[in-house]
C-alpha cells in the first residue's frame, strides 16, 4: 500500500493557522520566505514517498543484526542514509555555522511529520546524530564544536544519545558508567544498553554523547556528568585516528523499528576509552535535559506522523474493501454490497483517527512554533509566556500524542480486519513501530509524573493557572459561536473539571498521601491532553469556519443544499467543512473521557496500593 501524506493539513497548520512566514521577520530566518518553506516541504514529500517509504518493508523484514561481533544494517538503510544526508535533511534546523540549514524548528517538525513514518527505524539514525550535534554546538567547548559539529550535521560522522544501563532506565540517577580524570580528559568504563544507532559502519566515525559518573561524584542524578566519546579518536588535523575502545556487544531483536540498530555498548573493556566533558562536572543531567526536551517533542511528532500514515492507509482501504450492504438495505438480500467506508462503525473508527491526528498535530506544531518564538523574540514578556507553555505542554506532546497515536493505529488496523493483522498491508508495521514512542525518552508514566508532580506545581502553579486562563478566555470569546457554541460550552466544562481534579489530587498529595496522586498521574495526563487538544482543534475549527463562510460568500451560496453540493465538489470547502466536523467529533466523543477519569480520580480508591501482588 502506498505511503501517503496529508500535505493539505500540514500546510493548513503551518501557513494558515500558525502563519510561519511571520518567523522570517526574525534575524535568524530573514533569508527565507514562505515559498522556500513550501518548496522544502514538497521535496520532503518526494523523498518520503519515493525514496524512504519503499525501504520500510524490506528493512522491517531483514532488520539490523549483530554478526561476528559487528553491527550489520540492511543495505537499504545505508543507501538511503547517504541520499538523506546529501540533501541536508538531517540538519534542517541546525546552525548554518556548522553546515545546517538554519530553518525554524517548526519547519523541521513539518518535514519530520512527512518523513518519519515512511520508515521510523531509519529516521532515528540522522535524527539522533543532529540532536547530539546540536547539543555539542550549544553546550560544548570550542574544541568539541570545531571537531564534531560540522562532520555530524553533514552526515560524515554519526551520533548517539546514551543514557540507559541495565539497572538505570527510568531511574537515570542509577547510572554507573564511570569516568576517571586523566589530565584534561576522562577515561570511561562501563556498559550501556538500548542505544539507538549506537554502533554501525555507515559513517566513518561514531560519536557518543553520554552520561557517566566522575569518580567520587555524589550519588543520584546530581552526580552525573555529560561526555563526548568518539569510536575513533580524532587527529589534530580532523582525520580519524586510533580505535577508542567503544564497541557494540550486541543488537536487540525488537518488536518493531527493525531498521534501527539498538545496541548494547561497552566502554574501555579492552583498552582506554577517552572522553571529553560537556560543561562542568555534575552538571550533566541539566544539559542532557535540553536535548531530551527537544527529543520529547520529536517523539510526539513521530507519533503524529505514524498515526497520520496509518489513517491514510485505513481510509484508502475502507474506500476499496467491499463488504456488507448499507444499513438501510439490511433486509434486502439483493441489495448491492458497498465499500466498508459506508458503515457507521467504520466511519467512527476513521473519524477517531482523523481527530487524533489533527488534534495532536496541532498541539505539536504549536508548541514547536512557540519554541521558535522563545528562541528568537526580543520581547521578554512574550518569551516568558511561550516558554511557560512549552514547559507545561512538553509531557503532553510526548506522552499523550504517542499513546493516542498507538490507539489510533490499532483502529487503522481494525479497519483492515484480518488483512490488517497480516504484514502485506503495511499497517501492522506502523503499529509495531509506534509502540516505542510510549517508552523511550521517558515512558508515559514518567511523562505523567513530570506533568502532575513537577510542571503543574511549578512556580506555585503559575504555568498551570496561565494555561487555564488561556482556555477560559478562549471559551469566553467564542461561547456564542454560530456553529460551535455547544462545543465551546463542553470545553469550558471540561476545563473546570480539569481544575477540580487537579485540586483534588494536589490536596491529597499535600496532605501527605503521595501515592494517591501518582496512582492517577497517567489518567490525569490523558485528561489534560484531551482538554488541551480540544482547545487546539477548536482553534483550528474557528479558522476553518471563517474560511468556509468566505468561500460560500464568494460563490454567492446561501442555502443548505447549495452548500452541501459545494462541499462535495470544491477541494478547499471540503477541507474546511471536514476540519469543523472533525473538531466537533473530538469535543463530543473524545473529550468526555475526562469525566470517567475524574470520577475515578475522585473515588478515593486505593486498591492499587492495597492489593498484595
Ligand atoms: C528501541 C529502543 C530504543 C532506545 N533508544 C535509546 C537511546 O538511544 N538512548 C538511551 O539512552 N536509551 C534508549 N532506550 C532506552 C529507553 O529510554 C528506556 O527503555 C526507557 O527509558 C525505560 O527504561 P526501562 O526500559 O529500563 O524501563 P523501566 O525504567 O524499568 O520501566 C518499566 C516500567 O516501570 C515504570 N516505572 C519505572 N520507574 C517508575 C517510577 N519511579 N514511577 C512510576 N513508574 C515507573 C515505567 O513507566 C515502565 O512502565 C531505547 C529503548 C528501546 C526499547
Amino acid at each position: 500500500m502506498a505511503y501517503r501524506v496529508d500535505m493539505r493539513d500540514i500546510h493548513f497548520n503551518l501557513f494558515e493557522k500558525l502563519d510561519i512566514g511571520n518567523l522570517c521577520a526574525f534575524e535568524a530566518y530573514k533569508d527565507f520566505s514562505t515559498d522556500d518553506y513550501k518548496m522544502i516541504l514538497n521535496e520532503a514529500e518526494k523523498l518520503a514517498v519515493n525514496v524512504i517509504a519503499p525501504t520500510l518493508a524490506p528493512t522491517d523484514k531483514d532488520g539490523a543484526k549483530f554478526v561476528e561481533g559487528q553491527v550489520v544494517v540492511p543495505e537499504e538503510v545505508r543507501d538511503t542514509l547517504h541520499k538523506f544526508n546529501e540533501g541536508g535533511w538531517g540538519a534542517v534546523s541546525a546552525s548554518p555555522e556548522f553546515g545546517g540549514q538554519g530553518l525554524p524548528a517548526t519547519l523541521a517538525v513539518g518535514t519530520g511529520d512527512i518523513l518519519v513514518a515512511a520508515n521510523t527505524g531509519f529516521s532515528g539514525y540522522q535524527g539522533l546524530t543532529s540532536a547530539t550535534a546540536n547539543l555539542i554546538a550549544e553546550e560544548g567547548s570550542d574544541y568539541l564544536k570545531e571537531t564534531y559539529c560540522e562532520k555530524m550535521l553533514t552526515g560524515v560522522w554519526a551520533g548517539a544519545m546514551v543514557l540507559t544501563e541495565a539497572q538505570a532506565g527510568s531511574a537515570v540517577g542509577d547510572i554507573k558508567t564511570s569516568a576517571k580524570r586523566d589530565g584534561d580528559t576522562y577515561l570511561l568504563t562501563g556498559n550501556k544498553i538500548f542505544i539507538s544507532g549506537g554502533d554501525h559502519d555507515m559513517n566513518e566515525n561514531m560519536v557518543h554523547v553520554l552520561l557517566a559518573r566522575v569518580e567520587g561524584a555524589p550519588p543520584g542524578i546530581k552526580g552525573l556528568s555529560l561526555f563526548v566519546a568518539p569510536k575513533y579518536l580524532v587527529n589534530p588535523d580532523g582525520t580519524i585516528g586510533q580505535f577508542n575502545h567503544l564497541k557494540a556487544t550486541g543488537v536487540e531483536e525488537k518488536m518493531g523499528m527493525h531498521a534501527s540498530a539498538t545496541c548494547s555498548i561497552s566502554y574501555g573493556e579492552d583498552g582506554p576509552c577517552r572522553a571529553w566533558i560537556i560543561g562542568e562536572e555534575n552538571q550533566g543531567i541539566q544539559i542532557m535535559f535540553k536535548l531530551m526536551n527537544h527529543a520529547r517533542l520529536g517523539v510526539g511528532m513521530q507519533g503524529v506522523s505514524q498515526a497520520a500514515a496509518a489513517y491514510q492507509l485505513a481510509l484508502d482501504y475502507a474506500k476499496e474493501r467491499i463488504q456488507g450492504t448499507r444499513i438501510e438495505d439490511v433486509r434486502d438480500a439483493s441489495a448491492p454490497s458497498v465499500p466498508i467506508v459506508e458503515h457507521p462503525d467504520v466511519r467512527r473508527m476513521l473519524l477517531t483517527q482523523k481527530a487524533v491526528v489533527e488534534a495532536t498535530r496541532s498541539l505539536v506544531y504549536s508548541v514547536s512554533y512557540w519554541l521558535d518564538r522563545v528562541n528568537n523574540t526580543t520581547d521578554d514578556e512574550e518569551r516568558q509566556r511561550y516558554s511557560d507553555l512549552v514547559e507545561l505542554l512538553t509531557p503532553i506532546c510526548k506522552g499523550y500524542s504517542t499513546e493516542m497515536a498507538f490507539h489510533s493505529i490499532t483502529l487503522a488496523l481494525q479497519v483492515h480486519g484480518g488483512y490488517g493483522y497480516c504484514e502485506e498491508y503495511g499497517v501492522s508495521v506502523l503499529l509495531r513501530d509506534a509502540k516505542i514512542g510510549t517508552i523511550y525518552e521517558g515512558t508515559t508514566g514518567i511523562q505523567a509524573m513530570d506533568l502532575l508532580g513537577r510542571k503543574v506545581a511549578m512556580q506555585k502553579g503559575r504555568l498551570f493557572q496561565n494555561f487555564v486562563g488561556l482556555l477560559s478566555d478562549f471559551v469566553k470569546s467564542n461561547i456564542a459561536h454560530p456553529e460551535l457554541e455547544r462545543h465551546f460550552k463542553l470545553l469550558g466544562e471540561a476545563k473546570d473539571q480539569l481544575v477540580a481534579t487537579t485540586i483534588t489530587l494536589g490536596t491529597k498529595g499535600m496532605g501527605g498521601d503521595i501515592a494517591y496522586p501518582l496512582q492517577y498521574a497517567t489518567p490525569y495526563l490523558f485528561m489534560f491532553g484531551h482538554v488541551a487538544c480540544s482547545y487546539f482543534i477548536l482553534d483550528q475549527a474557528l479558522l476553518a469556519y471563517e474560511k468556509l463562510q468566505a468561500i460560500y460568500e464568494e460563490k454567492g451560496i446561501r442555502d443548505d443544499g447549495g452548500k452541501a453540493q459545494l462541499v462535495q465538489a470544491h477541494g478547499d470547502a471540503k477541507f474546511y467543512f471536514n476540519k469543523i466536523e472533525t473538531a466537533k467529533f473530538f469535543v463530543a466523543n473524545i473529550l468526555p473521557d475526562v469525566y470517567g477519569i475524574a470520577r475515578s480520580a475522585e473515588s478515593d480508591d486505593k486498591s492499587p496500593m492495597h492489593i498484595v501482588f
